[in-house]
């Protein structure tokens, strides 16, 4: 695995303590070389990441889908089958990658030095304000299904009791999609793309963010959020990047996405 300089972004050699360009230490390194343990293949972890994706967001979504529109055969609306087969299936998976990687995630909050955070929050922020007015804008480049926004918008929306679904249970489905997209289309592909091919920088932060907005769209299903999800891949893909591997920011903007979703919808 590759061990960056957390100053100049550097790969470093292996035992390389202090950075050869620009002298700062590696705490990252100074462990590894403590516990014989330069990390295990990120391809690898990769692979495991998104096998668990496939089988419980991507197939999982789709039985319990068919499987609530079997049980509940007369009364079930799209809005019910859609709501719930996203719960389930969001929370499911979120929490067998958190099991599967926790390990993966030691480091996740912050990692880059100042410089990189204030430009990371800046590009973050605009690209919020972006994907916040492209929902405002028009029914094709919505930011959360539109299924949701109309049930949040209809009147009869209510946080804790509904008939078909509730917009606690979306808010919960939604972050939880978000969480698991950081995790498996950021942490671990970027690294087992940056480890395994001879990519240039911009070259991954596209692939990654191209890889990222189908599998978003094969989970929710909805056209109506590729136009934002291409958009809020790429910049999350770049934040991640450019901030020495930190996943923090990236999920602090996401759940600020959804909730700004909630503020322009929620009656
Ligand atoms: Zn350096």
């Amino acid at each position: 695995m590759k061990i960056r300089c957390q100053n100049c972004y550097r790969v470093l050699d292996k035992n390389e303590e202090y950075c050869k360009s620009c002298g700062a230490h590696s705490e990252q390194m100074r462990k590894a070389m403590a516990t014989g343990n330069y990390g295990g293949a990120p391809l690898d972890r990769f692979k495991m990441g998104a096998l668990l994706f496939l089988i419980l967001a991507f197939f999982g979504n789709g039985i319990i889908m068919v499987t609530l529109a079997v049980i509940k055969k007369d009364s079930s609306t799209d809005l019910f089958k859609y709501s719930y087969s996203l719960l389930f299936s969001s929370i499911l998976t979120l929490c067998s990658i958190i099991i599967v990687h926790h390990k993966d995630l030691i480091d996740f909050l912050w990692n880059g030095n100042k410089k990189q955070f204030s430009g990371c929050l800046l590009l973050g922020l605009m690209s919020v304000v972006i994907v916040s007015l492209l929902s405002l804008l028009s029914k094709y480049t919505s930011v959360i299904p539109n299924i949701f926004s109309d049930y949040l918008h209809s009147g009869y929306a209510r946080f804790f009791s509904g008939k078909s679904t509730n917009a606690s249970f979306i808010l919960l489905s939604l972050i939880s999609v978000a969480v698991v997209e950081e995790i498996v289309f950021r942490r671990l592909l970027i690294d087992a793309i940056d480890d395994s091919t001879m990519l240039s920088d911009s070259m991954v932060i596209l692939v990654g963010g191209l890889v990222g907005t189908i599998a978003d769209f094969a989970w929710m299903m909805s056209v109506e959020t590729v136009v934002t999800s291409l958009i809020i891949n790429l910049v999350m893909t770049g934040i991640y990047a450019n901030s020495n591997r930190s996943l923090g920011l990236n999920v602090f903007l996401r759940i600020l996405i959804i909730v700004i979703q909630f503020l322009i919808f929620y009656v």
